[in-house]
């Protein structure tokens, strides 16, 4: 990785910057995906560059709907690779969730990179390469997934999803947790589990959760899954964004 100061004021977000800028060298992270971390950053730095509490209450949520799924899966696509592949790796192997690689510009060259690239950060098994299967209503190439992967799962997590593939999903009855930093965005708004938190601080924090909550009883994961509130989380996160930190009471 490039030298940048620790003590830099914007140390994080440079490396962030970095992270994508060696992904595309290597085939992982496509051009939009330039485009993609360029909006994110901006959120970011509105919200104030830190988990809110609003947050911390959705990746609690969704730690608890990864323990209580039949199939979890982890949707990883050229962004989540560059930036965030042992984190991948360590929430999937604290919840027993299956990796996917699926990508909305989908090239056999890059799946094959990035499941290449989780594996060197320690993946075992990393679907998304099959892709015998499709999800209704999408266009052929937007909509291929593995049979025994997302087609199969209960519970997805498909972190900087474009919108239409989340509603998608949705359709076919999945629960979907989306990271995404634009409380706005269709993605958050169509999941079950907004998390609006840069996937950096988001990714650890499910995983914190989920070994935290790894003793709970079903009956103690149910409540906080039927405590969270989807819509409340997305008004503090845009209140938080149109308002500052003081004005939110969070
Ligand atoms: P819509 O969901 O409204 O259809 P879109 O999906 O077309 O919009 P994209 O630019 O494709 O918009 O989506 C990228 C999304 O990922 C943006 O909302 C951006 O804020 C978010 N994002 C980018 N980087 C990060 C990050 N590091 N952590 C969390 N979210 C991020
Ligand atoms: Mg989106």
């Amino acid at each position: 990785e490039v030298d940048v100061p620790e003590d830099h004021p914007r140390y994080q977000s440079l490396v962030t910057r970095h992270r994508i800028e060696d992904g595309v060298e290597k085939g992982i992270t496509s051009t939009q995906g330039l485009i993609a971390e360029g909006r994110g950053e901006a959120f970011d730095y509105l919200l104030g560059e830190e988990t809110i509490p609003s947050a911390d209450r959705a990746a609690r949520a969704a730690a608890a709907h990864f323990l209580l799924a039949e199939h979890p899966v982890i949707s990883v696509n050229g962004n989540v690779a560059a930036l965030v592949p042992e984190e991948v790796v360590a929430l999937a192997g604290a919840t027993g969730a299956d990796i996917e690689v699926n990508l909305f510009g989908r090239t056999a060259e890059r799946v094959q990179a990035i499941a290449d690239h989780l594996r060197e950060h320690g993946a075992t098994e990393v679907k998304g390469l099959t892709a015998d299967a499709r999800i209704p209503g999408l266009s052929h190439e937007r909509a291929k997934v593995d049979a025994d992967g997302i087609y199969d799962a209960d519970v997805v997590l498909v972190p900087l999803e474009d919108g239409d593939r989340a509603e998608a999903l949705g359709e076919m009855g999945k629960t979907e947790i989306v990271i995404d930093l634009n409380p706005l965005s269709r993605s958050a708004r169509t999941a079950a589990v907004p998390i609006v938190d840069n996937i950096l601080r988001a990714l650890p924090n499910v995983t914190r959760h989920a070994r935290d909550l790894a003793g709970s009883s079903r009956e103690e994961l149910e409540a906080i899954v039927a405590e969270f509130d989807r819509d409340a989380a997305l008004e503090a996160a845009e209140r938080r964004l149109r308002e500052g930190a003081l004005a939110d009471g969070e």
